[in-house]
């Protein structure tokens, strides 16, 4: 550790502080033995039914078909939207070949990783300070730079809506297809209406460390039951209703087990009960925070009400330390009263806490470099993004990147565990 803070006096957390881990009831195990008992463990059962009417009905989208993982739901959201676009592709092609694709810039890279299986070119659009999430000023000015696009995949970041309102309008007036990567956001609201049924495709995760977890899994919905059912054809093999194994399109194997379907079950009805505990913690953080030169992920409170997965910090401009990020390590220079997300994640490390950087933006990924950036004012530029320079970021995202960090945000963390994380990030400003 390089800090010269002073932790004196700080004990180590004999059980490891998590950023986030699955929080199980019990009932979980009763639904798995279900279906040991019936000998439903694969791909078709009762618990796969269940949830998949669950989930409809909870996000208020008509139809839901659960598969392995929010990535394939994503895969599948994004080949149709390809295919209602642009046709039905080659067989050697994907449904996007050669058209460009507006996605979150600050986003775990499984949402616009699908863009590049059906051969489309993502073109990350920037970040609002806001909410942390697309910013539509943004996507207005890279519609003026590319008017043939006509599909916009974003995602809630941390659990926090986007500016729904404003994307969809913009969405509209182009003749855009919206997709809804709700994967971080099960439960949050937007003006009252949950987020995953905003978009003509949307797709939520439940994966290990988000708010309702199956192990893993995930799920795609929609309105439209032609389009759910193409999905559930191609998530099982693309198989064509004859004797044979008969193929007329390119299939995956993305349907979930029943095994993992009973997991779901038993946790989708605590979600209301995890979103009030991981509330409690971003609460928590705020008011312990409220003297540091720091402020919390942001939400539009007068139209939205986030699921708080995640809780973050943003320091302040003036309050940050002298610091470079390189591609694989960064390095800082201890300062008295300033500090870097580097200087907090390497002391709650050292105290068994963990917390993680912020997603690095897409456009400064190494496979994502040579991909357009579109910032408010219209600036496009594929940039080549060895390094980033602390403090001298341009755009929105890259700013957050630099000044921002996840904190443990484990709904089973005790307020003593809490006190002691943000005991933790105090001294980093001593
Ligand atoms: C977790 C996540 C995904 C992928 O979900 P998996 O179930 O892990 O495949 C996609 N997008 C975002 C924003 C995520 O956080």
């Amino acid at each position: 550790m390089h800090s010269t803070k002073d932790f004196s006096g700080i004990k180590r957390f004999e059980k490891k502080v998590f950023l986030a881990t699955p929080t199980m009831h019990g009932e979980e195990r009763e639904f798995i033995e279900d279906a040991f008992r019936t000998n439903w463990v694969t791909t078709a059962g009762h618990n796969i039914d269940e949830i998949e009417e669950m989930t409809a009905k909870l996000i208020g989208c008509k139809y839901a078909v659960g598969l392995t993982n929010g990535t394939a739901a994503l895969h599948m959201a994004t080949k149709l939207a390809g295919e209602r676009l642009y046709g039905m592709p080659k067989p050697n092609e994907g449904t996007l070949k050669g058209k460009r694709v507006f996605c979150s810039d600050i986003t775990f890279d499984a949402s616009v990783n699908p863009v590049a299986y059906e051969d489309g070119e993502a073109v990350f659009i920037d970040t609002e300070r806001d909410t942390w999430n697309m910013d539509p000023q943004a996507l207005e000015a890279a519609f003026s730079l590319y008017p043939e696009v006509r599909l916009v995949i974003m995602a809630h970041l941390y659990g926090t809506p986007g500016r729904l309102d404003e994307l969809k309008e913009i969405c509209r007036r182009h003749g855009a297809l919206f997709i809804e990567d709700a994967a971080e956001s099960m439960g949050a609201l937007y003006k009252g209406r949950q987020t995953g049924s905003f978009g003509d495709y949307n797709a939520v995760s439940f994966n290990g460390n988000k708010i309702i977890t199956g192990s893993g899994g995930g799920m795609f919905l929609t309105d439209s039951k032609e389009d759910a059912e193409r999905v559930r054809k191609w998530s099982t093999q693309s198989r064509e209703a004859a004797p044979w194994y008969e193929h007329e399109e390119i299939g995956y194997n993305y349907r979930i087990s029943n095994v993992v379907a009973g997991i779901i079950r038993g946790q989708l009805p605590h979600l209301k009960e995890h979103i009030a505990r991981k509330k409690e913690i971003y609460e928590r953080y705020r008011e312990g925070f409220k003297e540091l030169p720091v402020s919390m992920n942001p939400y539009d409170a007068e139209v939205s009400e986030p699921n708080f997965w995640l809780s973050c910090l943003l320091i302040d401009k003036e309050a940050m330390c002298s610091t470079v990020r390189g591609e694989r390590s960064a390095l800082y220079i201890s300062e008295p009263g300033k500090t870097c997300p580097t200087e907090i994640l390497e002391a709650m490390a050292e105290f068994n806490a963990e917390g993680r950087p912020i997603w690095k933006p897409m456009h400064a990924q190494p496979i994502y470099r040579m991909n357009s950036f579109i910032m408010a004012d219209g600036n496009g530029r594929g940039r080549s993004n060895a390094y980033i320079d602390m403090g001298k970021a341009r755009d929105v995202s890259s700013d957050i990147f630099e000044r921002g960090l996840c904190l443990p945000s484990d709904i089973k963390m005790t307020e003593e565990e809490q006190d002691g994380v943000i005991e933790i990030v105090k001294r980093c400003f001593g």
